[in-house]
């Protein structure tokens, strides 16, 4: 964590503001830190008693921390300086799909996509081009139909960190990557904050080869674990929500888009891109936008995700908070490669809105 972050941002009580209490978290322990950033240290609510720590630069600042703590003790707490032989052989031992070998899979499909243009062993030749999420974010920013306000930038499920670091990089502004997966935070933490990526790059099966490179960190952009259902931040306190590819990955979409709308200061503005491939892991199907089959509330466009989404952002009894639709939706090409020989092609839709601002006729 960032100190410049920490004391621009001032994180409230996750927890107290749930109940609907605006708490300011304070520094209550450092135990180590360099260069104004706290690698380990706990962050400590005076209202309620609360703890929250900060683990290899990590804050993670959930609701429900013992909640948390217990489902991913594992992953916080996982060591990452096995070696390339004993990290395989604890992969096979454990089973394929499962433990080890589930984390190394995900961190290589993101990893790759959001670093792998700027890894120097990388020969090229590969079926997917290397930074599509990157490619997708410009294509969000340039579409933005007005100048931001001022204030920092929030990138909401912000996965291995690259569209924390443009954004950083594009607009100069304080930019705060927040995500839910340990694995993938930790990869941006170390991008972002320390200007190095080390993943496992998956060749094929249980085959992955190590990659660890420098790149470009600006000092900019930072990285916390938190919850974008809760997210912990007094109300208007940013000029930009992005968040690509996380809507059809949480709970419930539609609230997300009322907290959204919550942290964003007038005239702010959010962008979003969701390949609505909605599950029913992630999501109760009871709120997937316009995705179920039979009769919905969009009658027979039941399968117009986008059209449930724009109601959402338009005025009227359908409206999540105080985001509304400020352009025309776009679609984009997204493809995420799985191995040497697999990978897999959405269509995203590219959402732009804002905050006090009337929606556009159709
Ligand atoms: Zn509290």
């Amino acid at each position: 964590m960032r100190l410049a972050h920490f004391h621009a941002l001032r994180p409230v009580c996750p927890a107290c503001r749930l109940q609907g209490a605006l708490a300011p978290l304070a520094l209550a322990c450092v135990e180590e830190e360099r260069d104004e950033i706290v690698r380990s240290g706990v962050l400590g609510c005076e209202a309620c008693g609360n703890r929250y720590p900060i683990l290899d630069g990590l804050p993670v600042l959930v609701p429900d921390l013992p909640r948390f703590l217990s489902d991913n003790l594992f992953y916080l707490t996982m060591r990452r300086d096995l070696t390339p032989g004993v990290t395989a052989l604890l992969a096979e031992a454990t089973g394929p799909g499962a433990g080890i070998d589930a984390i190394r899979q995900h961190v290589s499909s993101y990893g790759w996509d959001h670093w792998a243009d700027q890894d120097p062993a990388e020969a090229g030749g590969e079926q997917v081009e290397p930074g599509q999420v990157s490619r997708v974010l410009a294509q969000l920013l340039d579409g933005l139909p007005a100048p931001l306000p001022d204030g920092p930038i929030i990138d909401l499920g912000c996965g291995a960190g690259r569209t924390t670091a443009d954004l950083a990089e594009r607009t100069g502004r304080l930019v705060l990557g927040v995500d839910l997966s340990v694995p993938l935070a930790r990869v941006a933490w170390d991008a972002v904050v320390g200007g190095h990526v080390a993943y496992e790059r998956r060749r094929a099966g249980l085959h992955f080869e190590r990659r660890s490179f420098s790149v470009r960190a600006e000092g900019k952009a930072d990285v916390w674990i938190a919850d974008a259902l809760a997210l912990p931040f007094a109300d208007e306190g940013f000029a930009l929500v992005t968040a690509l590819n996380l809507l059809d990955c949480l709970r419930d979409p539609k609230a997300a888009l009322a907290e959204f709308g919550r942290v964003l200061t007038p005239g702010g503005a959010c962008a979003l891109a969701t390949p609505f491939d909605w599950s029913g892991a992630a999501t109760p199907l009871a709120n997937w936008l316009g995705g179920r089959g039979g009769r919905g509330a969009q009658g027979g466009e039941g399968a117009r995700c986008d059209l449930a989404l724009d109601a959402l952002l338009s005025e009227g009894p359908s409206a999540a908070g105080a985001l509304r639709r400020s352009r025309a939706p776009g679609e984009a090409e997204w493809r995420i490669r799985l191995h040497d020989r697999s990978s897999m092609q959405y269509l995203t839709h590219l959402s732009w809105s804002a905050k006090g601002q009337p929606g556009l006729a159709a």
